[in-house]
């Protein structure tokens, strides 16, 4: 039988931005829900070695980090569920989120932490390969690739950005785009092009990524001319898909604002939506670090603003009753 769930706060998304709104909300008495979606522990159970999260000096395990996230939640008082939220409606008093379960969520306040995912070319070899030699974060995964061969595909500012970076850690960068010109910025390509360590191939696109390498990692990727259909191979041990980002923000469409790529908008400096007592933190609403660190920042000042905002209004309430 359907059940409705209600909390003081209701955070949707389980995620270093949802697990760590969910530890500070627990611990200042907000008895927070976390809604985990299809994906519990969020994009860093996809990933292996982690390396920049800090506290740890020897590399750890994505999953691992996020079963202790969670569980440090769940000793502190989170209640987690295992749904899926498919609507919400945010125009009321209480916020309320309908799951896929059937059951009803009600929220005193909202934390959102849907995240974004990484958007990927959808080739052979791309996803048995991911994580031994194709990523989709140069910020992340750049510094494994050290003094080795790396190449990037897109061609707008993420792509370029990723290029720029991974000369931090390689002297042999190419960035490989299917059409004969970038949509990046132009500052961003003057950056590119006057780079010593960047080499651009134009009119090609990645037809799959060939393992066989290193460890049974990426070796090669194979290439088809866009312009004469012309097949190539080239060589790399590292390749970073770098063609943007989705913000899980459709189920807000209409009722909070976003940006022209679906990022939620906040205040600046803040993690306040539009819609008081509804917080947004995470790659939700965070289209330039996209990191585990400042996800989980933003999480932290989503639940303390959360808190506030409570408290805040139960005041008013109690000072309208007394009057
Ligand atoms: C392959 C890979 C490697 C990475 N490596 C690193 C690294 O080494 N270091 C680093 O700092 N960062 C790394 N990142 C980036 C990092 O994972 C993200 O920045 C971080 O996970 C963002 O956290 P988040 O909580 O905002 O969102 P996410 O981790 O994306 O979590 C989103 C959560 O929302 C849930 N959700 C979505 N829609 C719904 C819904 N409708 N109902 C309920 N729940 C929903 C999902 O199930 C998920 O739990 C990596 C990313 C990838 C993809």
């Amino acid at each position: 039988m359907a059940t409705t769930h209600k909390t003081r706060m209701l955070i949707i998304g389980s995620g270093p931005a949802g697990l760590s709104a969910a530890i500070y909300g627990a611990r200042a008495g907000m008895e927070p829900i976390v809604v985990q979606g299809l994906q519990p522990g969020g994009q860093l159970t996809i990933t292996t070695d982690v390396e920049n999260y800090p506290g740890f000096r020897e590399v750890i395990q994505g999953p691992w980090l996020m079963q202790e996230m969670q569980a440090q939640a769940e000793h502190v008082g989170t209640r987690m569920m295992w749904d899926t939220i498919t609507s919400v409606d945010l125009s009321g008093d209480k916020f309320t989120a309908q799951g896929d379960s059937g059951d009803v969520y009600e929220g005193d306040t909202l934390v959102i932490a849907t995240g974004a995912q990484a958007r990927w070319l959808g080739v052979p070899g791309e996803q048995e390969l991911s994580g031994k030699g194709v990523s989709a974060c140069a910020t992340c995964d750049g510094f494994f690739y050290r003094g080795k061969k790396v190449v990037v595909i897109g061609g707008g500012n993420t792509a370029v950005e990723e290029a720029l970076y991974l000369t931090n850690h390689s002297d042999d960068v190419t960035l490989i785009h299917r059409r004969d010109s970038l949509r990046a910025e132009k500052i961003l390509q003057d950056r590119l092009f006057a780079h010593p360590k960047i080499n651009v191939v134009w009119n090609k696109r990645v037809d799959s990524f060939l393992g066989g390498g290193e460890g049974g990692g990426l070796r090669a990727l194979k290439l088809i001319d866009t312009v004469t259909g012309e097949e190539s191979e080239i060589e790399t041990e590292g390749a970073f898909v770098a063609i943007g980002h989705a913000p899980a923000t459709e189920l807000f469409k209409g009722q909070l604002a976003m940006d022209e790529s679906g990022y939620l908008l906040v205040e600046p400096g803040t993690p306040k939506t539009d819609v008081p007592g509804v917080f947004a933190c995470g790659d939700v609403m965070d289209h330039v670090y996209r990191q585990a660190i400042t996800a989980a920042g933003t999480g932290c000042m989503a639940a303390l603003d959360a808190e506030r905002f409570l408290a805040e209004k139960e005041f008013a309430e109690s000072a309208k009753v007394e009057a």
